[in-house]
C-alpha cells in the first residue's frame, strides 16, 4: 500500500517570482499601496471566508497565469500554498497561543538549570526518547506520513499519545503539513525552506496562525486516508488536553524540578531537534542522492534527531522504513522499529534499502 498524494497542480517556478517578474511581496506592496485610499472600500469587497481574506491570500500566488483556468480542487490547493508564504509573517497573522507557549517552555527550560537534580533529568531522558523517536519520528513521520510500517493495537495508540505530548500539534496537521513540504521541497508553497530564510524555516514558519478553513482544506487535500481514522481524529481534537494534562500530572507528582526538567526542558531540547531537520538538514551535510530539493545528510542532526538527519536519503526515498542507509548512518528510530516487528507491534515494515548504498 502506498500514499498517493497528488502533486499540487503547479508549476513551482525557481524563484517564486510571478511571470510579471514581480515577488510575491512586491505585488502584495503593490496592492496595498494602490487601495490605500480606499480602506473601506476594499475591506467591503474583501472575499473573507471564515475570517481569511481569500483574495489577499490568491494575491501571494499570483505567479499562477491568471488566463489559466483551474479547478477547484487546484485553487483549494493553492489556497494552502499560500497559507504557507512567509510573506503572511506580520503581527496580525500571529498564533499568540504558540508564541506564549512557546515562550514559556523556553523560560521553563532556563529556569530548569536552577532545580538541578538527577531523577528529573533520568526522566527527562526516557521521556525526551519516547516523544521525540517514538511519538514523532517513527509514529507521526514514518507511519503515518509516509505509511512505512504499519503499527497495530496498542502501539499505535501509544506511540501517537506519545507524539501528542511531543507538543508539536495533534497529529493530522502535522503530518499534512509534512506531506506539503515533501510536495512542495524547496520550492514555492514549501511550509519551511531555509532557502527562504534560516529562522523562518526553524521556528517562525510555526507562529502563524491556522485559520479553520486552513485546516479543512489541507486536511481534504493532504490526509484524506487519515481523517477516516476516529482516532487520530480524537486525538487532533483534544490534543492540548493531553498536552497540558501531562505537564500538570508531572507537576502535581515530581514537583517543580522534575517539571522544568521533564516537561520544559524535554520539550525544548526536542523541538530544536525536529526544528532542525527542517532547517539544517535543508542547508548543510552531504548528499548520497540527487534530489530535485537542497536535502542532506548531517551526522549531529541523526544524533539529536533520532535518525531523521540522514535527510537526503530519506527526501530521495521517502516510502523507506530506515533513514539511514549507509552502514554508519546510525538510525535510533529504525532500531525502535525493528524490535516493534520483533513482538509483532509493527507490520507491513518497508525494510528496503537501495542496491547502490549497501556498503
Ligand atoms: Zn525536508
Ligand atoms: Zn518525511
Amino acid at each position: 500500500m502506498s500514499t498517493t498524494i497528488e502533486k499540487p497542480e503547479i508549476e513551482p517556478s525557481d524563484t517564486g517570482q510571478a511571470d510579471t517578474g514581480q515577488s510575491a511581496t512586491e505585488q502584495l506592496e503593490a496592492r496595498q499601496s494602490t487601495t490605500e485610499t480606499s480602506d473601506l472600500d476594499e475591506s467591503l469587497e474583501s472575499n473573507l471566508v471564515d475570517g481569511v481574506d481569500v483574495d489577499a491570500l490568491h494575491e501571494l500566488v499570483e505567479y499562477i497565469p491568471e488566463t489559466k483556468k483551474l479547478s477547484q480542487n487546484a485553487q483549494e490547493r493553492q489556497e494552502i500554498l499560500a497559507f504557507f508564504s512567509p510573506d503572511r509573517l506580520a503581527w496580525k497573522n500571529l498564533d499568540w497561543i504558540v508564541v506564549t507557549w512557546m515562550v514559556a517552555m523556553h523560560v521553563g527550560a532556563v529556569a530548569a538549570f536552577f532545580f538541578f537534580s538527577w531523577q528529573a533529568v533520568a526522566v527527562a531522558v526516557v521521556l525526551h526518547w519516547l516523544t521525540c523517536s517514538i511519538g514523532i519520528c517513527m509514529t507521526y513521520h514514518r507511519c503515518l506520513s509516509h505509511r512505512s510500517l504499519r503499527l497495530k493495537w496498542p502501539a499505535k495508540l501509544v506511540g501517537t499519545f506519545f507524539g501528542v505530548i511531543a507538543g508539536e500539534g495533534g497529529p493530522l496537521r502535522w503530518t499534512a503539513t509534512h506531506r506539503v513540504h515533501h510536495g512542495q521541497s524547496d520550492q514555492v508553497g514549501d511550509p519551511h525552506s531555509p532557502l527562504e530564510d534560516a529562522w523562518w524555516s526553524h521556528l517562525w514558519w510555526m507562529m502563524l496562525k491556522h485559520p479553520k478553513r486552513k485546516d479543512d482544506l489541507l486536511f481534504k487535500h493532504y490526509v484524506p486516508d487519515l481523517t477516516k481514522d476516529k482516532m487520530l481524529v480524537f486525538f487532533e481534537k483534544t490534543f492540548p488536553l493531553w498536552l497540558w494534562g501531562t505537564g500538570l500530572t508531572i507537576l502535581y507528582f515530581g514537583g517543580w524540578s522534575m517539571f522544568l526538567w521533564a516537561f520544559c526542558f524535554r520539550m525544548v531540547v526536542a523541538y530544536h531537534s525536529t526544528w532542525l531537520v527542517n532547517s539544517a538538514t535543508h542547508l548543510w551535510g552531504y548528499r548520497n542522492y540527487e534530489t530535485t530539493d537542497e536535502s542532506r545528510n548531517l551526522w549531529w542532526v541523526a544524533v539529536a534527531a533520532y535518525g531523521e538527519g540522514w535527510h537526503n536519503n530519506h527526501h530521495a526515498h521517502p516510502r523507506l522504513a530506515r533513514a539511514g542507509h549507509k552502514k554508519w548512518e546510525l538510525d535510533p528510530t529504525w532500531w525502535a522499529i525493528s524490535f516493534l516487528r520483533f513482538i509483532g507491534q509493527a507490520v507491513e515494515v518497508d525494510d528496503r534499502i537501495p542496491e547502490a548504498s549497501k556498503s
